[in-house]
């Protein structure tokens, strides 16, 4: 326990220096403080939610996937679906890296459309509930969705072929651009900019 909050307090620190500085020099909301509203709640879901996600989200979902692969008739593949298998592996690495993000921001955009839909936005209004955002609100979130979102975007990936472990790193981009889709900037990122989103301003309105 004392190692991952270590580790959270150092990516924490060094993060929010790095996006600090960002929203600094841009910012979209100059007189915002940096103590906003919300500051400590955010600071408390930096530190809870990977504490409750990363012992029981990759069970969960390796649980998932396991049931998916039965039901979807290709558990002889099972053993490799942690290596990746089939044609999809045998890519090259960069080429299966540039259609995970492509099927990934595919894939979270409509997890996000999913969880606009009302059985799920009781557990999505968790994310909305930001009066003020920067970019630490994008950790502002349910456990649940969390676990759906994970699901979503790699369920398919993995029974499709590909390498969990790339698969892992490049989630670790999409965390990244979470952060500055919610980030305090005035700047547009064009074609980037999923889904009509905007910086601050797709929050809090739903
Ligand atoms: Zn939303």
């Amino acid at each position: 326990m004392t190692a991952i909050l270590l580790k959270l307090s150092v990516g924490l620190a060094l993060i929010g220096l790095a996006m600090g500085l960002i929203e600094r020099l841009w910012p979209a909301k100059p007189n915002q403080k940096f103590l906003r509203k919300g500051f400590w709640t955010d600071i408390a879901y930096w530190f809870m939610l990977p504490i409750i996600s990363i012992p029981c989200t990759p069970l969960a979902l390796a649980s998932a996937i396991h049931v998916a692969a039965e039901t979807c008739g290709i558990e002889s593949v099972n053993a490799s679906l942690i290596i990746g298998f089939g044609p999809v592996a045998r890519q090259p690495v960069w080429l299966q890296t540039v259609e995970i993000i492509l099927l990934m921001d595919f894939l979270d955009y409509w997890s996000h459309r999913l969880l606009h839909t009302s059985w799920l936005w009781p557990i999505h209004a968790v994310h909305h509930s930001s009066d003020e955002i920067d970019w630490l609100a994008a950790v502002r979130n349910h456990p649940f969705n969390d676990f759906i979102q994970r699901t979503i975007a790699v369920m398919p990936l993995v029974l499709v072929g590909f390498e969990p472990a790339l698969i892992a790193a490049c989630g670790v981009v999409f965390a990244f651009y979470g952060f500055f889709v919610h980030a305090n900037i005035d700047t547009d990122l064009g074609p980037l900019n999923r889904g009509g989103l905007k910086f601050e301003a797709q929050h809090p309105a739903g």
